[in-house]
């Protein structure tokens, strides 16, 4: 096992599996589809429904091939644990849903996730305070503190326009004042950037995006950093407390918000995303180079009148990005057409990058902005958000380089 602990993260990932024994020596963690399980006496039965012995009760609350996923996200994030949900969403909401009371104090960055967002603004309706507050600056979430706030939300690098929290400051303000410190790493994912080293008590992670990596399953995770001291935290139960405290808060989010909600990840969502994550590192390193060339070239076309990416000199925050994220930048990047350029016109000539709003694909992704996912706000929260009519979004995937630059080319004219 000491071996283990040294081992890189790919190497770690692909081989996390063998662990432990698996039938045949089969090289996969199996698809274990069963909803219920049976025990060989009633002592058995009783002892895992106490939490006396490891095993399995009812399928809402796992099953051993996303306990396999959870034990490979805990190596990839650094932590201590890890409980999964059946979308990104559904590990966002379980947070808020186990850990929060009426009454609590929620600070938020202003530039988070659009459904995140629009979470918060429901807790809100339920009795929550949340303060939104520009998050690549320590002193306006320091600001917005109070005696309530419980907890503070922030992601790494923010969709569509980029934008990198001050995420070491933050982590030690909540540090100081006993806040639990939950960092979405959707967009860095754990290969860029761990959200450990910044002080994080929890980190978010939507598999569908980079982790799964293919498009083709839904999940969401939390993985606990060990930091937190859940012995200061008002809002633990009494009956979640049998455990050491370090097993408190996800004991809590794993009872309150799967078995109380049911947002479970499907056996069959974990094994995809299990053998996604296996090429997390080979497709990100892909990803960010093509990513850092297409912000490259955009800077220098004619047609465009500004590109927003974490790796360009330009950007508000590059030299704090260098710092955290080592030279690499992530696969999102937003870029606004010069005047008269028509944006619908210009997507309509791109022939091999996709028009779709999902992010983290193998496949290059594009969507205008301003029409699309933040259509609903209107033009004056827009400009106040800093997203120009024009803007277009790029989730950067893993096509050839100059396949991709070429298509660009064409469709800028
Ligand atoms: C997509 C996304 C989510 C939500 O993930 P789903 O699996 O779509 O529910 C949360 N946070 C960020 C930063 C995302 O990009």
């Amino acid at each position: 096992m000491s071996n283990d602990a040294k081992r890189g993260f790919t190497t770690a990932i692909l081989h996390a599996d063998r662990g432990a024994p698996i039938e045949h020596g089969a090289l996969h963690k199996p698809l274990h589809v069963s909803v219920a399980y049976g025990y060989r006496d009633a002592n058995e039965l009783a002892a895992v429904f106490q939490g006396r012995a490891s095993g399995y009760a009812y399928g809402r609350q796992g099953n051993p091939t996303s306990a396999a996923l959870e034990a490979k996200l805990t190596a990839m994030e650094g932590g201590v644990g890890t409980v999964t949900f059946a979308t990104g969403m559904a590990a966002i909401g379980a947070i808020m849903i186990a850990l929060l009371r009426h009454g609590d104090h929620v600070v938020a960055s202003q530039f988070v996730f659009g459904n995140t967002s629009s979470l918060l603004l429901t807790l809100e309706a339920h009795g929550q305070g949340v303060t939104f507050v520009d998050a690549t600056d320590a002193a306006q979430v320091e600001a917005a503190l109070t005696p309530a706030t419980r907890l503070v939300f922030v992601e790494t690098i923010a969709n569509p326009r980029v934008q990198v929290a001050d995420l070491v400051r933050i982590g030690e303000l909540c540090r100081a004042r006993g806040i639990v410190y939950v960092v979405d790493n959707t967009m860095t994912s754990p290969w860029l950037f761990r959200p450990v080293t910044a002080g994080a008590s929890l980190v978010v992670n939507a598999l569908t995006k980079y982790i799964g990596g293919h498009g083709n399953a839904l999940g969401g995770a939390v993985t606990d950093t060990g930091l937190f001291d859940w012995t200061r935290y008002p809002n633990i139960y009494d009956s979640y407390k049998s455990q050491p405290p370090q097993n408190w808060g996800l004991q809590q989010l794993r009872k309150k918000a799967l078995r109380d909600w049911g947002a479970t990840l499907a056996p069959e969502q974990a094994h995809h995303i299990a053998i996604g994550a296996e090429t997390l590192a080979l497709r990100m390193e892909r990803i960010c180079a093509n990513a850092l060339a297409l912000a490259r070239f955009l800077g220098t076309h004619r047609m465009v009148r500004a590109v927003h990416y974490p790796g360009l000199a330009s950007h508000g925050q590059h030299a704090l990005a260098q710092e955290l994220f080592g030279g690499r930048f992530g696969g999102l990047l937003a870029f606004e057409l010069a005047d008269g350029v028509d944006p619908m016109a210009f997507l309509n000539r791109l022939r091999i990058v996709v028009l779709s709003s999902n992010l983290g694909d193998n496949r290059t992704l594009a969507i205008p902005v301003a029409q699309t996912i933040f259509y609903e706000m209107g033009p004056q929260r827009r400009a106040a958000m800093g997203i120009a009519e024009s803007l277009i979004r790029i989730s950067v995937g893993i096509e050839d380089r100059e396949d991709l630059i070429d298509d660009f080319d064409q469709a800028l004219g």
